[in-house]
């Protein structure tokens, strides 16, 4: 926990020392006890108040000036419960200090615009998140310019970069190609040329993979997938590493050059981010993504055995081309994904070798869920074309190598062999 989010129950100002990853599960687990909880409660309370009020005016006028640690004022900047949650996540993420917000979105977008300027430039994986990349082109809109390159290639993304780069935004396995940039070169050249590296480790999670040892900047969690992990909460997570240096970045208000340099950069996402762009993350939600947070390990672990289970047993179907799954040898990043994540993911795209099939073979399906959405317990499935990637168009979709007869599979807890069987009935 940092300055910038102070808790009830005792002054967490100090900085969490870095943790090894393999007390990945034990300290998400203990966090809230060790920090003291109300009665001995072994979870965080869901605090609903809006105010927070003080017997002494001086507290209150410490809480707006941050010289009382601890305090809360108007929980649109956050109560203790997202206060616990920000403080799980940074010890997951090994980082200096966590920012939550509504949604995965609210937590890119808010990183965005507190962080860049009119007339400063960005460089982005082209394979993103779709709403991130339908946001990259409101950014263009506000005098922010974008180039979106192949981020496979570090080579592209420096040659891609001007004088007034601020900041590289890449995600570590895209949705839904599977596409994972090359993070450690990219890594080096931001450190190098002293720019912000933003990762969205939605898809990996820091249960697969943690993006300070690659050098990031800003860890972006949609807390929502893998994190979250039962469809029931949406929320979204900024964390920063402690690896950039802000007092070099030309961006940061007056106001919030103040005090360890090492905040600055969370100190403006939060105040103009959070508190400003009003996108807070309720602490029911918190609540329920802290509950989540507390198998992360066990539930990757599971998934991303069945995913590549299935990525293999799809592989050799006749009626299946190509398959999308970091885990497979055919994939362009196997290496590099096999060295840098522990597992490559729950999430997998196919294509069918015949598209005209395609409505056909997934209404025969009765596991996975025909729905939108990643990182749930249950299995959810999708045709890319048609939904998540219609609205792009057809120039959009074949650019990023979106067949019509491609599937993305998010893949859940169910038992591996269900899964196969249910899609050996669906493709014969
Ligand atoms: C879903 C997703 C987001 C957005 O998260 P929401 O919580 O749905 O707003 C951002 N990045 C990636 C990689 C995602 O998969």
């Amino acid at each position: 926990m940092t300055t910038t989010t102070p808790n009830d129950d005792q002054d967490r100002s100090q900085e969490a020392p870095i943790r090894q990853a393999s007390r990945l599960s034990t300290d998400t687990l203990h966090a809230d006890r060790r920090a003291g909880v109300e009665h001995g409660g072994i979870h965080k309370p869901i605090h609903t108040s809006v105010q927070y009020g003080f017997e002494r005016v001086e507290d209150l006028i410490g809480v707006f000036q941050g010289s009382l640690k601890g305090g809360f004022n108007y929980a649109r900047q956050g109560t203790p419960t997202t206060a616990a949650l920000e403080a799980k996540i940074t010890a997951l993420e090994q980082g200096l200090g966590t920012i939550s917000f509504a949604t995965g979105m609210a937590a890119i977008t808010a990183t965005l615009l507190t962080l860049l300027r009119a007339g400063d430039h960005i460089v982005s994986s082209r394979y993103v998140f779709g709403n991130t990349n339908s946001l990259l082109d409101s950014l263009e809109g506000l005098g922010i310019a974008v180039s979106k390159v192949d981020a496979g290639s570090a080579a592209a993304v420096e040659a891609a970069l001007r004088p007034e780069t601020r900041l590289v935004f890449v995600e570590t396995i895209a949705n839904p190609g599977t596409q994972v940039p090359d993070l450690e070169a990219i890594g080096a050249l931001c450190r190098a040329r002293g720019i912000v590296y933003v990762v969205d480790n939605t898809i990996t999670s820091p249960a697969l993979f943690q993006p300070r040892s690659v050098g990031a900047s800003l860890v972006i969690n949609s807390l929502t997938k893998t994190i979250a992990g039962h469809g029931d909460a949406l929320g979204g997570a900024v964390t920063d590493t402690g690896l950039f240096d802000w007092s070099s970045y030309p961006n940061i208000f007056p106001a919030y050059r103040k005090g360890d340099a090492r905040q600055w950069g969370l100190q403006q996402i939060r105040k103009k981010g959070l508190r400003d762009m009003g996108g807070t993350l309720a602490s029911d939600a918190a609540h329920r993504i802290s509950v989540g947070a507390e198998t992360l390990a066990l539930r990757v672990q599971r998934s991303s055995a069945t995913a590549l289970t299935l990525a293999r047993w799809l592989q050799a179907h006749p009626k299946i081309g190509a398959v999308f799954y970091p885990g497979l040898k055919s994939h362009p990043q196997h290496e590099l994904a096999g060295r840098l994540f522990k597992a490559s993911s729950w999430l997998l795209s196919f294509e069918l070798r015949d598209p005209a099939s395609l409505v056909a073979v997934l209404d025969r399906l009765r596991l996975p869920v025909k729905a939108t959405g990643l990182g749930d317990t249950r299995s959810l499935i999708i045709p890319v074309a048609p939904t998540i990637f219609w609205e792009a168009g057809a120039a959009v979709r074949a650019e990023m190598g979106i067949a019509d007869g491609m599937i993305r599979l998010s893949v859940g807890l169910e038992e591996a062999q269900d899964l196969i069987g249910d899609f050996e009935q669906a493709l014969a």
